[in-house]
């Protein structure tokens, strides 16, 4: 097994924050990279905010936070991840945007540098076949808010080592985290399931069936779901839930996994839910109202 000292975090969004947050708190040493210095400052003043909320409510004490959060650097140039043992990508769901990362990485990994992408649904084994190092290159995916979601999903690429699978694992776990493993096809298994529901939720308000606010309604209190369909997608990112039904319909080539025309309205306004400021629910007053 690889021993994992270093992370190399790239994309300080939601997801890339979170990772490297319950990194931080798990000892590791963290390098934290984005495309703009006001990137990696966005996601590491959303980290600190985080881990104050974790102390408020008596999840951590003050010293694992301070401790933490001293152990997080950033890394305006994505070469200085090369150093790290382990480099996990967290950048926008799109296959393009990912494979330029790896092949820009490539010269400046350490020979035993592991790879891994925390995609939603991009296949595992093309995002490894751009890299030297297909053996050592693994699927992550965390959940979101990372601090909180229990659940890893473990998934090999064809030619994933079994060493490296082992690492993957026992790193998932150092961080507190249940692995499930899933093969290698179009969105896993969480987003398999999960992401054509919430398609299904806006063809049901495309079609009329309901409002945003029937909709959710119906789900919490009908299907015991903690957030409703709608508020869901808001939470994820709508851009994200659209790119994750783009590689189902491409990759498993059935009708029913049509993205809805109102999903991809939603994305070309640029209201794409919470981190937008605006979705399903516009989230800039006081409380979230529904746009429909
Ligand atoms: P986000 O929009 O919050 O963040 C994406 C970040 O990637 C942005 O800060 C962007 O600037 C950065 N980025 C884009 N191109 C880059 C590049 N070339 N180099 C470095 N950084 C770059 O999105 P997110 O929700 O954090 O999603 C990131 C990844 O995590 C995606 O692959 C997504 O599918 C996956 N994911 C998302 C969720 C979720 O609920 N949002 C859950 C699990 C996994």
């Amino acid at each position: 097994m690889v021993d994992i000292k270093s992370v190399g975090v790239i994309g300080a969004g939601q997801m890339g924050s979170g990772i490297a947050h319950v990194c931080a708190l798990g000892g590791y040493d963290v390098l934290l990279h984005d495309v703009s210095s006001d990137r990696i400052d966005a996601g590491l003043q959303a980290i600190e905010r985080n881990m104050m909320r974790q102390v408020v409510r008596g999840i951590i004490d003050q010293s694992a936070m301070d401790e933490g959060l001293k152990r997080i650097k950033a890394a305006p140039e994505l070469q200085t991840i090369g150093a790290t043992d382990l480099a996990i990508e967290a950048a926008t769901e799109n296959e393009e945007t990912k494979k330029a990362i790896f092949k820009a990485l490539g010269p400046h990994l350490g020979d035993k540098t592991l790879l891994a992408s925390n995609t939603s649904s991009i296949s595992i084994t093309r995002l490894a076949s751009v890299t030297d190092r297909p053996d050592r290159f693994i699927g992550l995916h965390f959940m979101n808010p990372v601090p909180l979601m229990k659940l890893v999903e473990i998934i090999r690429g064809i030619a994933t080592g079994p060493e490296t699978y082992e690492t993957a694992v026992n790193f998932a776990k150092s961080l507190g985290k249940t692995t499930s493993n899933a093969e290698d096809f179009p969105a896993f298994i969480v987003n398999r399931i999960l992401v054509p529901m919430i398609n299904e939720a806006i063809y049901t308000l495309y079609e009329g069936v309901g409002t945003v606010d029937a909709i959710d309604t119906a789900m919490k209190l009908g299907a015991n779901h903690p957030m409703g369909p709608l508020e869901l997608g808001d939470f994820i990112g709508l851009d994200t839930v659209l790119s994750i039904m783009n590689v189902l319909h491409e990759g498993l080539a059935d009708s029913k996994y049509r993205p809805c025309p109102l999903l991809v309205k939603y994305v070309e306004a640029g209201w794409l839910g919470r981190k937008a400021g605006r979705g399903f629910y516009d989230y800039r007053g006081e409380t979230p109202v529904p746009t429909r």
